[in-house]
């Protein structure tokens, strides 16, 4: 079967938190295959045990989606620290007789961020409001290249590897079908330790903060790569937790129009038109002109501005995220687009200078204590129900084509895409009946197998 719809058929998306759906993203061609191997969110282990324990796949997959691309370059960015992972996928390399590069980088946050890897690897900054592909390259991360290789055969996405650390009783790598319970993932790592917690999906920077009381009904999906759980009084959450309308207020009394959020934004120092000093005047202003907030369209949301930059505690990345929602929600377009503006941008010359460290990053958002923690064992558990989400992608919802009391086997197409529409299919991740669909298909009945030690 052709790749793209051996890849459409997998259901595969964009593991590294996006969604995208894979076989729009790869039908082109392009100069540069780049793997994102950075892992650069603190506290994450994920990718880095894909590339210890599945160099082979992973070079394989890197193989077949450059040839498909046309790619005349194959590059692994990886942060250089990440030895015996380096080690793994050369010696991969060298089996394969590939000529795959591998582009160690220092380690710093964004890392991982698709504009900071193309400026990184190929020292091209991408114009604003632009793809990879407007410089000839296409990024994609290890968890979806090697979700690709599984569906050259004919495996679709059901599983996920997932990271859940921070105050656990054990911190561990856990293997877990899709739509699994949050509840269930903190239990295989033995449970919270802080009576009053708050678990975050995905990254501390930039993850999703599931409340306490959603964590039964809260579920794996194909993009989830980390459960991080904090005391609840941490800084990262009760930033996490403020009231836009506390927020605004804040902006109002306390900005001080320092400009450190500017000068330290990542995308800003790429050479984008990104300034959230002037975001904030502008909501702390109340001011009415949409085109005062249109810059807020280039943040990728990455949280160095709140978290690590302002030394007034404020939210430029919150302000931005909602103006984002605001201004995309009533139509509005930037008036300089990727289109208008010259293919090259400059990056700025401080850029080199102001690189944020990540072990600078992890002292400064009061993560020290959880980050000497390295995984490398996988606890792999299959629950006696999933709840499988038919959005799970950016597009449309996937169309259920099965009923409820159909049984179905683990691996089955149970929604697929709308005709025309862009979507990614979803399948069933146990075997069992179809109990309900709405938003979501829940499948029950599945044989529970006990915990076990891969
Ligand atoms: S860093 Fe903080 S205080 Fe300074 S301009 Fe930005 S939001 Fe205002
Ligand atoms: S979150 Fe802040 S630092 Fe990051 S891209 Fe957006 S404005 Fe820049």
């Amino acid at each position: 079967m052709e790749l793209i719809q051996s890849i459409k058929e997998a259901g595969v998306v964009g593991a590294g938190g996006a969604g995208f759906p894979s076989h729009i993203k790869l039908n082109t061609t392009v100069e540069t295959l780049i793997v994102n191997g950075v892992e650069c969110e603190p506290l994450l282990e994920t990718d880095k045990y894909y590339m210890r324990h599945f160099a082979e796949e992973l070079i394989r997959s890197i193989e077949i989606v450059g040839t498909h691309l046309k790619a005349t370059r194959k590059i692994i960015g990886i942060k250089a620290k990440y030895k015996k992972e380096i080690q793994c996928l050369e010696h991969a390399i060298q089996k394969q007789n590939s000529k795959i590069e591998i582009k160690a980088l220092e380690s710093f946050y964004p890392a991982g961020d698709e504009q900071m890897l193309v400026k990184e690897i190929l020292n091209l900054s991408i114009p604003p409001g632009g793809i990879p592909l407007a410089v000839g390259a296409v990024v994609s991360n290890v968890a979806t290249l090697l979700d690709i290789e599984k569906s050259i055969q004919n495996v679709p996405v059901t599983s996920r590897v997932i990271t859940v650390t921070g105050a656990v009783k054990t911190p561990t790598l856990i293997k877990v079908p899709i739509g699994t319970s949050i509840k269930a993932c903190l239990d295989l790592a033995g449970g919270v330790l802080p009576t009053l917690y708050a678990v975050i999906l995905g990254g501390p920077m930039m993850g999703a903060d599931c409340n306490m009381a959603a964590i039964e009904s809260t579920f794996v999906t194909k993009t989830l790569g980390g459960i991080i759980v904090l005391p609840e009084a941490h800084p990262i959450i009760t930033s996490k937790r403020l009231s836009f309308k506390h927020i605004i207020n804040r902006a109002a009394s306390s900005c001080i129009q320092c400009r450190m959020c500017t000068d330290l934004c990542p995308r800003f120092l790429n050479g984008h038109p990104l300034w959230p000093h002037k975001v904030m005047r502008a909501i702390g202003n109340g001011e009415k002109s949409l085109e005062a907030y249109e810059s807020a369209l280039l943040c990728c949301e990455c949280g160095i501005c709140e978290l690590y930059a302002c030394p007034m505690g404020l939210s430029p990345k919150t302000v931005n995220q909602k103006v984002k929602q605001m201004l995309l929600s009533s139509g509005y377009k930037r008036k300089v687009t990727s289109e208008s503006e010259p293919v090259i941008t400059e990056a700025h010359d401080m850029r080199p200078y102001r690189k944020v460290y990540s072990n600078r990053l992890i002292a400064r958002v009061a993560l020290s204590e959880y980050a000497q923690i390295h995984l490398d064992d996988l606890v792999s558990y299959t629950p006696p129900q999933v709840t499988i989400g038919l959005k799970q992608h950016i597009g449309k919802p996937a169309i259920p084509c099965v009923k409820t009391g159909d049984v179905v086997e683990a691996g089955q197409c149970i929604a697929d895409i709308e005709d025309g529409a862009m979507g990614a299919r979803v399948h069933a991740s146990i075997s069992g009946t179809v109990t309900v669909i709405e938003n979501a298909v829940v499948i029950t009945e599945g044989i529970q197998k006990e915990a076990r030690h891969d």
